[in-house]
C-alpha cells in the first residue's frame, strides 16, 4: 500500500472512531483525537505513536472486520507508526533500505563489523588470537584506540541520526505554533513512557487474544528497556574508570561495571527471549505483519549482543576469550548503527507523543 492510500485509511479510521467514541476511556488515543476534527498526516503520525498497540480498542469494536467499516485502529496506527520510522529518519534511503531487509542486514552488519575487527586484532598482535589465552586483557585483542576511534565514530552517528529523526518528528506532529515545553509535561511524559502506563488500557494488562490479558508484554518491555539501560551505564562507569581514573579492564566480578553488565545483560536475554515468544503468541489480527523484520532484527541483535557478552565475560580468562571479544563487539556496533532506522526510534517518537498529549491535556482541562 503506498504511503498516501495509507494515510487515507488512517483518515478514514479515525473519522469513524471519532463520530463514534466509543472507546474514549482506553487510552490518550481516543481523547487526543476527539480534540480535532480532520485527521492530516501529520496528527495521524501523533495519533499513531501515542498508541501502545494495547489491542482493546480492536476487540471492542463493532465496526471491525468483517463489518463493512473494517476498522482495526492498532494494526492501522502501526503501520502509520512504521511510516513514521521511515519519514523521519536520516538519512531517508538508509531507513528505507533496512526496513526492507532489516533482519539479513543487521547479521550481515554483525559479521562485517566482526571481520574488521578480526583484521585490525590481526594486525595489531596476531599471537593474542592464536597463541596463550591473554586473561581477560581485552586490550591486547583489539587495542584500546581502535575501539574508542570505531566505537566513537559511531556513537557520534548515531546520536546525530536520533537527533535529526526526534526533531523532525517533534517539528511535524507540532503542525502550527510551538507549543511551549512544559516541566510538568515532561514529567508525566517521562513517567507514562517509563511506566509503559498505556500498555495496560484497562487498568488490568494488555490484551493477546479476545479476553486474554497477561502482563507478560509488559514485563518483557521493562527487561529489555532496563536491561539496554543498565548496559548502557556499565559501559559508560567503564569508560569513566579508564579514562578518568586510569582503572584497566578487566574488572573485577564485584566493581560497578560488571554488575551493571551482568543485569543489564541478563535483562537484555530475558526481556527479547520473552518478546519474541509472546509475540509468536498474540492475536495476527492486531500487529502489522510487514514490520515482522524490524522486530526481529532488533531482538534478534539485542540477544547476540547480551548472550556474547555475558559469555565474554564468563569465560573471560579462556582462549575463547578473543573470538567471543570480537562478536561481541561487532554485534554492539551492528546494534548501534540500526538504532536509528528500527524500533528503538519508537520510544523516542512515542515519549515525544506523550509529551505532546501532556501539553494538549493541560491546555484543554484549563
Ligand atoms: S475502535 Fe470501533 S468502537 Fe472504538 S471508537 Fe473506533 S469505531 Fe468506535
Ligand atoms: S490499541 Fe490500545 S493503545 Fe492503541 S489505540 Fe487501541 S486502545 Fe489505544
Amino acid at each position: 500500500m503506498s504511503s498516501s492510500d495509507l494515510f487515507r485509511r488512517g483518515e478514514h479510521v479515525m473519522t469513524v472512531c471519532n463520530a463514534c467514541r466509543y472507546c474514549e476511556q482506553y487510552c490518550p488515543v481516543f481523547p487526543a483525537m476527539e480534540e480535532r476534527l480532520a485527521f492530516p498526516k501529520a496528527d495521524l503520525t501523533y495519533l499513531a505513536n501515542l498508541c501502545h498497540n494495547c489491542g482493546e480498542c480492536l476487540y471492542a469494536c463493532q465496526y471491525a472486520p468483517p463489518h463493512e467499516f473494517g476498522i482495526n485502529v492498532p494494526r492501522t496506527l502501526a503501520e502509520i507508526r512504521l511510516q513514521s520510522y521511515e519519514d523521519y529518519c536520516w538519512p531517508r534511503f538508509v531507513g528505507a533500505a533496512f526496513r526492507h531487509n532489516s533482519l539479513t542486514a543487521g547479521l550481515a552488519l554483525a559479521a562485517g563489523f566482526s571481520v574488521v575487527l578480526f583484521a585490525a586484532a590481526w594486525a595489531f598482535n596476531a599471537d593474542a588470537l592464536s597463541q596463550a589465552a591473554p586473561a581477560g586483557d581485552f586490550y591486547s585483542v583489539v587495542p584500546h584506540a581502535v575501539m574508542v576511534t570505531l566505537f566513537g565514530l559511531v556513537f557520534l552517528f548515531v546520536l546525530s541520526a536520533l537527533g535529526i529523526s526526534g526533531v523532525r518528528f517533534w517539528r511535524d506532529v507540532q503542525g502550527g505554533p510551538a507549543q511551549p515545553l512544559t516541566f510538568d509535561a515532561v514529567r508525566r511524559a517521562i513517567r507514562d513512557a517509563l511506566s509503559l502506563r498505556h500498555l495496560h488500557a484497562t487498568g488490568l494488562d494488555c490484551t493477546s487474544a479476545e479476553e486474554v490479558r497477561t502482563p507478560w508484554r509488559r514485563w518483557f518491555h521493562h527487561c529489555t528497556f532496563y536491561g539496554f539501560t543498565l548496559c548502557f551505564a556499565s559501559t559508560s562507569v567503564a569508560a569513566v574508570y579508564h579514562s578518568v581514573f586510569g582503572w584497566q579492564a578487566p574488572y573485577a566480578y564485584t566493581s560497578l561495571p560488571v554488575l551493571l553488565g551482568t543485569a543489564g545483560g541478563a535483562g537484555l536475554l530475558v526481556g527479547p527471549a520473552g518478546l519474541l515468544a509472546v509475540r509468536r503468541q498474540r492475536d495476527a489480527a492486531l500487529g502489522d505483519p510487514s514490520q515482522q523484520g524490524l522486530d526481529l532484527s532488533f531482538i534478534a541483535l539485542l540477544f547476540v549482543t547480551s548472550l556474547t557478552g555475558l559469555l565474554l565475560l564468563a569465560l573471560r580468562d579462556t582462549r575463547l576469550m578473543p573470538t567471543l571479544l570480537i562478536v561481541h563487539l561487532g554485534a554492539v556496533l551492528a546494534l548501534f548503527v540500526t538504532l536509528p532506522y528500527g524500533k528503538f526510534v519508537h520510544g523516542i517518537y512515542r515519549t515525544a507523543a506523550l509529551v505532546k498529549y501532556a501539553i494538549e491535556s493541560r491546555r484543554g482541562a484549563r
